[in-house]
């Protein structure tokens, strides 16, 4: 019997099981299917706090796992099959490994989105991409695509930019959704090209690997082919929320619904980072969200002791 069992180990998982072992409660904390989170595939943070030259992203989690493990918080690798919030002890299954926990914390985040064509999720790995720091280094000197318009399109279009011979960052509007500074980095970088308002309407990938991408101009419809070797998808993520469909309230887009900070429908189980958080969805906003869920936790082990 756990006293508290946290799903998730990105910023928020990990900021709440710093607080949660802090407070003497051992926590339990489930791995999930991607390890450390987004940071742990993201390159150089520059604004999480206490950081003025910047920190990477894989060594501030890495940072803040030990630092969990400093205290005490336990680690165990496996994504979540299901749960069992209709009763206390909750119970959580990895696979064929089951716990039972007095306190549940989800922290569960969220993933990549991809573009849904044809031969998309084949070709991960042949040429698709949802992480520049995973794969970037594979397409040295070759041509490669970004799609999207965010934040996230916009540092992997830089990132790439070093290794790539050209960077071409499609976009279906002309307008960005990207913070002004990450638009006018890439727009002062000469290695990427703007390519918009366009969509990839097919993966050109005769051989099994990709060589090209044929592109639609969204307002006149102009088909364009072009030929890279990669195609990093950037357009988003969506909540991990999947396995607690009708047992946790959610919005319409499977965010998780928190309420006076990090409580659930459900007493006794608490939500913190980006499986509740489609707004702000940053590391710094992961971590406070995870630092609330573990206090919110604690007080709520102490109401219901024995
Ligand atoms: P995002 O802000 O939601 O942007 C997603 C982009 O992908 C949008 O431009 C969207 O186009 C496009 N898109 C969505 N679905 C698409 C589809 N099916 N086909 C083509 N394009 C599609 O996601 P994000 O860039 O991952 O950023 C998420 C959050 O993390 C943001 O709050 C961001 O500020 C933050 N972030 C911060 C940093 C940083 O500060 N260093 C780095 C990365 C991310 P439309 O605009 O037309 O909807």
């Amino acid at each position: 019997m756990h006293n508290v069992v946290i799903i998730g180990s990105g910023c928020a998982g990990l900021t709440a099981a710093i607080y949660a072992a802090r407070a003497n409660l051992k926590p339990l904390v489930l791995d999930g299917h991607e390890p450390g989170g987004q940071l742990s595939l993201t390159t150089h943070v520059e604004n999480f706090p206490g950081f003025p030259d910047g920190i990477m992203g894989p060594e501030l989690i890495e940072n803040m796992r030990k630092q969990a493990e400093k205290f005490g918080a336990e680690f165990k690798s496996g994504a979540v099959t299901e749960v069992d919030v209709s009763r206390r002890p909750f119970r959580v299954s990895a696979g064929k490994d089951s716990y039972e926990t007095r306190a549940l914390i989800v922290a569960a985040g969220a993933s990549a989105r991809l573009l849904g064509i044809k031969g998309e999720k084949e070709l991960i790995g042949h040429g698709v991409s949802t992480c520049a720091t995973c794969d970037g280094y594979f397409f040295r000197g070759k041509p490669i695509a970004v799609v999207g318009g965010g934040d996230s399109a916009m540092e992997e279009a830089n990132f790439l930019s070093r290794y790539a011979s050209r960077v071409h960052l499609i976009h279906r509007r002309k307008e960005f959704r990207a913070s002004k500074i990450m638009i006018d980095r890439a727009k002062k970088n000469e290695e990427i090209e703007f390519v918009t308002p366009f969509v990839v309407d097919q993966i050109l990938a005769p051989n099994g690997v990709v060589e090209g991408a044929r592109l639609r101009n969204t307002e006149t419809s102009e088909i364009r082919n072009l030929e890279v070797h990669g195609i990093f998808v950037a357009i988003g993520h969506d909540p991990n929320s999947t396995v607690f469909k009708g047992k946790l309230e959610m919005d319409g887009n499977g965010y998780l619904l928190a309420k006076h900070g990090s409580l659930t429908n459900i007493p006794g189980v608490f939500v913190a980072g980006d499986v509740q958080d489609h707004r702000y969805r940053q590391a710094v906003t992961a971590a406070g969200s995870g630092c609330m869920a573990a206090i919110d936790a604690e007080k709520f082990l102490e109401e219901h002791k024995g």
